[in-house]
């Protein structure tokens, strides 16, 4: 497994042989208006891929959207990628794949398998209360093949009962997390902060933790520093990478 962060969420995969795209924002620099209600406003994405989209594109074999927020799955994405490659996604998001012209969308309730990989679904909460509501639904992603790790791709989620038994059930060895502590300018943050970030890492305390979804959109006000600060802290620094745009993840 080779991992590698492009930006925000958006990561490019190799997986027991084959190519993944995981939740393509494609978009250049500012190309869309701040998230309205949000502090900090400035145009997203707040800063620009690492390579060309068609590099992003290069390559890749099958497409995992956890959902469909424009942070996740943007125009750029949508116009550029291949009608034909496949996409798996929730089944909320596959009328809105289907009218942007993908052939093949596979809705993840449970469990699909593609080329000897299993994706099976997980949940998750996008905030609290009200908030909660509104951003839903949310999905994540775990994926098994023979000789891989297990990877749970949690999506955009805070530390809650739903991503607490994923961790319990599938026991994965590499997690990846949408930090950045995304925020409205009223109501708690909608995606991990530095705290989420070290209950998962004391819920899996063998899992290799991979924190991204920072410093690219305007309302994720947790920097990498920040959280490097407070892992540190907490004494779980050694459990967590932190790429840069455009890096490979070093896996332990
Ligand atoms: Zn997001």
């Amino acid at each position: 497994m080779r991992l590698r962060l492009i930006r925000h969420a958006t990561l490019k995969l190799e997986y027991a042989g084959h190519t993944l795209l995981v939740n393509p924002m494609l978009d250049p620099a500012g190309a869309r208006p701040a998230i309205e209600n949000s502090p900090n406003p400035r145009k997203n994405p707040l800063v620009d891929l690492p390579e060309s989209a068609e590099e992003v594109i290069a390559g890749v074999e099958a497409v995992l959207i956890t959902h469909t927020h424009s942070d996740h799955w943007d125009a750029t994405a949508a116009a550029k990628l291949p009608k034909q490659l496949p996409l798996f996604g929730q089944k909320e998001d596959e009328g809105k794949f289907r009218a942007q012209g993908f052939k093949q969308v596979i809705s993840v309730s449970g469990s699909a398998d593609w080329k000897g990989i299993s994706i099976t679904r997980t949940g998750g909460q996008h905030g609290k209360g009200e908030i909660a509501k509104a951003m839903a639904p949310v999905s994540g992603f775990v994926l098994r093949a023979a000789g891989e790790p297990t990877l749970h791709i949690a999506g955009d989620t805070i530390w809650c009962g739903e991503i607490e038994s994923a961790l319990r059930e599938h026991q994965p060895k590499v997690i990846v997390l949408n930090a950045g502590a995304a925020q409205f300018l009223e109501g708690d943050p909608i995606t991990m902060t530095a705290d989420d970030v070290v209950r998962v890492c004391q819920a899996a305390p063998e899992a290799q933790v991979v924190a991204v979804h920072m410093e690219a959109i305007n309302h994720c006000l947790l920097t990498r520093a920040d959280l490097a600060f407070q892992l540190e802290a907490a004494r779980v620094i050694g459990q967590v990478a932190i790429p840069q745009d455009g890096d490979a993840v070093e896996l332990r």
